[in-house]
């Protein structure tokens, strides 16, 4: 059965969707067997993998309302390597539409039941908040990892996640744990970075993965081929830190219960 993974962190912009798609390649290189989930209705890890937004009928829009089903709104990334349930801009009604809808906030988990043992592991690109998507997302999943830029506010944002997480375990999810969080956008010449990865180190400990991604630009220019950074260019600082960090994923799995 897979393990499922949400990407999780309600800024915008610290690195959530180029974690996603990179680590899925990088464990589908691995030969893992993967699965993205796009929950961000930017559909940015959908096109980011390879795959056009704008054809997806259906996509998980649909498999949240209920008209279809995660085996029908799939699609496979020949490039990539591994398999997309893509999102797009219909994805910002379902919010509003799940109000109303029975078992609201666990749609999502209700609707992988029927493809977890096609996969090792499932990817959840989460959107830049606590919403009722992103609840869908922890509801089903056994772990978060945290991509986070090692900035001034970057810990303080940090206990906002973290209560939530702890309030999903409490109330609905007993499966669920924190994973990791992951140091992006590194640069190491600036002491700020270098002395907040050392407060997360001290507060958080093996919490954090080893693995540091670095600030590197064909990381930023892979989405723009439809491609993630590991497969655009594999020998990039870049796509070699995901790789590494792949390898943690793999190792520290097996801690994890699978569901
Ligand atoms: P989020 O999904 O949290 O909004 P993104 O993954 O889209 O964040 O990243 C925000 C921006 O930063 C994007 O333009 C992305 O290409 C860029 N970016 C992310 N990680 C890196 C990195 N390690 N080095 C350089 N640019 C990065
Ligand atoms: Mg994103």
């Amino acid at each position: 059965m897979a393990r499922i993974f949400c990407i999780a962190n309600q800024k915008g912009g610290v690195g959530k969707t180029t974690t996603t798609v990179n680590l899925a390649a990088g464990l589908a290189a691995l030969g893992q067997r993967v699965l993205v989930i796009d929950l961000d209705p930017q559909g940015n890890a959908t096109m980011g993998s390879g795959i056009d937004k704008r054809s997806l009928d259906p996509s998980i829009y649909d498999v949240l309302i209920g008209t279809a089903d995660v085996r029908s709104a799939r699609r496979h990334s020949d490039k990539a390597g591994y398999d997309v349930l893509g999102a797009n801009r219909e994805l910002a009604g379902a919010e509003i539409e799940l109000v109303s809808l029975e078992h609201r906030d666990r749609r999502l988990k209700m609707a992988l039941h029927d493809v977890t043992a096609d996969y090792d592991l499932i990817l959840i690109d989460c959107p830049p908040s606590l919403s009722l998507l992103t609840l869908n997302g922890l509801n089903c999943a056994h772990g978060v990892i945290v991509p986070m830029q090692c900035e001034y506010f970057a810990l303080e944002g940090l206990s906002d996640l973290v209560n939530t997480i702890k309030q999903v375990y409490a109330n609905l999810n007993r499966d669920l744990q924190l994973i990791g969080l992951l140091r992006v956008m590194f640069d190491p010449r600036i002491t700020l970075q270098q002395q907040v990865s050392e407060q997360l180190k001290d507060h958080f400990g093996e919490k954090v993965f080893n693995t540091v991604i670095p600030r590197n630009v064909r990381l930023a220019e892979a989405p723009s081929y439809g491609l993630p950074g590991v497969v655009f260019d594999p020998n990039s600082k870049g796509a070699q830190a995901f790789m590494a960090l792949a390898h943690e994923v793999v190792a520290r799995i097996g801690d994890i219960r699978p569901g």
